[in-house]
């Protein structure tokens, strides 16, 4: 096992609060106007991980839709309640890249406003759904800056068919405009960026394949890693979507089962913290490894 030692970083826990009907590659299969029919399963999604954090005395940060945070307003104080950060994954998870510039910022203002009214906290980051920033929209991150968001975490540089800026920097860094993105992580390795930050990846590889992957990040790059998941991946009892094609299938479900078990060892094999501690209030991120390619958003080193 790895023992969690006083160099290594802490790495930030993060989770996407949304329920298993909402997920990106479910759009085509069921419809918006029907999420409202679904059984609902985040409350209860959620309150386990509540409840194995607090067992771990670990603190995360909640990227929620502020469609589930009108649902359950509960939920939204119970995360802000037990010390964890509250943060915006957007109101509907509609696709960044899928939106407007004035559809977007609707978007993100309304989710705002909903979580700090029911959290009575000031909401700092912002997640996109499904990493849906990049190379065509990074207008984004000025309407990000201009609504009071202090970092985004939407950036997933690697190749994927759904997502990804493979050519952008792994590590955090600081835009002209003030605001930081915090991609989640990834590993170099034979010339290309390999995925370890979670989501199916974690369910599919061996656990010691994501414990080596996660502490070569500390080891080696001698940064924090940023870990996500969502309430549905504990969740081996929710409704099976019917009808949907064979990748999505295999993406969403693979080792479901496993997942509960697995969390507890990562909580047990890292350090682990919010967001906003390790990379707005903390020591702060290491200078950005490489020019971005926006047009006005060059990023500057921090610090
Ligand atoms: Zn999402």
């Amino acid at each position: 096992m790895l023992a969690p030692t006083l160099v290594s970083p802490a790495n930030a826990l993060t989770i996407d609060v949304e329920d298993y009907f909402q997920v990106s590659a479910f759009a085509p299969y069921i419809r918006r106007d029907e999420w409202d029919t679904r059984e609902c399963r985040v409350e209860r999604n959620v309150g386990r991980i509540l409840a194995l954090l607090a067992e771990r005395e670990v603190k995360a940060t909640f990227f929620t839709l502020g469609w589930i945070a009108e649902r359950y307003p509960q939920l939204v104080r119970e995360i802000v309640a037990q010390g964890h950060e509250l943060a915006s994954h957007g109101y509907g998870h509609e696709r960044a890249s899928d939106l407007m510039p004035k559809a977007f910022r609707d978007d993100i203002v309304r989710a705002k406003h909903i979580l700090e009214d029911l959290g009575g906290v000031e909401v700092r980051g912002y997640r996109a759904p499904s990493f849906s920033i990049g190379t065509a929209n990074l207008w984004a991150f000025d309407t990000l800056a201009e609504t009071g968001h202090r970092y985004s975490s939407s950036i997933y540089p690697i190749r994927h068919d759904h997502y990804g800026m493979p050519d952008s920097p792994r590590f955090a860094y600081r835009l002209a405009n003030g605001l930081l993105e915090v991609p989640v992580t990834t590993v170099r390795m034979l010339n290309r960026n390999l995925p370890s930050s979670g989501g199916g990846y974690f369910r599919l590889l061996p656990y010691a394949v994501s414990r080596w992957l996660i502490g070569k990040v500390n080891r080696d790059d001698g940064e924090s890693a940023v870990f996500y998941f969502h309430p549905w991946e504990i969740d081996v009892e929710q409704p099976r979507v019917a009808g949907i094609d064979a990748k999505s299938r295999f993406r969403h479900y693979v080792n479901i089962g496993r997942m509960e078990r697995r969390l507890g060892q990562l909580l047990a094999d890292f350090r682990w913290g919010r967001m906003d501690r390790i990379f707005l209030d903390g020591a702060g991120p290491s200078p950005a490894p490489a020019p971005h390619t926006a047009r006005s958003l060059r990023p500057e080193a921090v610090r």
